[in-house]
């Protein structure tokens, strides 16, 4: 079953919106990470569902403003949509959210990412 990670407007709603899936899917899994020591970043407006109800039809439901498959959600553990990192060149970094883009940003030379004629560390040599 895939895996979704649903956003809520306001914590309050999260019990609704988890009621209204086992409606639907009675053998949907829900995982609420804010009881997870796992992760510490946890966001009370966030769960992870595991359900046949496809992403969309999550979305449908009143107090949901936003449902991600987990393979688009960030590492980071913010439960955010995870988006391209790319260099001053196009050449691909890494993946950033929202919540993580300073920090993900931090570990790159900032000409990496602004100036498209950066030099590389590895010189390629020419004299013979
Ligand atoms: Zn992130």
């Amino acid at each position: 079953m895939p895996l979704i990670c649903v956003h809520v407007k306001e914590p309050a709603l999260k019990q609704a919106v988890i009621d209204e899936i086992r409606r639907r899917d009675t053998s949907a899994e829900i995982e609420d990470h804010e009881n997870s020591e796992l992760n510490d970043k946890a966001v009370p407006t966030t769960f992870w569902i595991d359900t046949e109800i496809s992403f969309w039809d999550v979305e449908q439901i009143a107090g949901v403003t936003d449902a991600i498959l987990a393979h688009d959600v960030c590492s980071c553990g913010s439960g955010e949509r995870k988006d391209e990192l790319v260099d001053a060149r196009g050449i691909f970094c890494c993946y950033y959210c929202d919540a993580c883009e300073k920090e993900k940003r931090a570990k790159y030379r900032t000409e990496v990412l602004e100036d498209s004629d950066y030099q590389c560390d590895e010189q390629i040599e020419t004299d013979y």
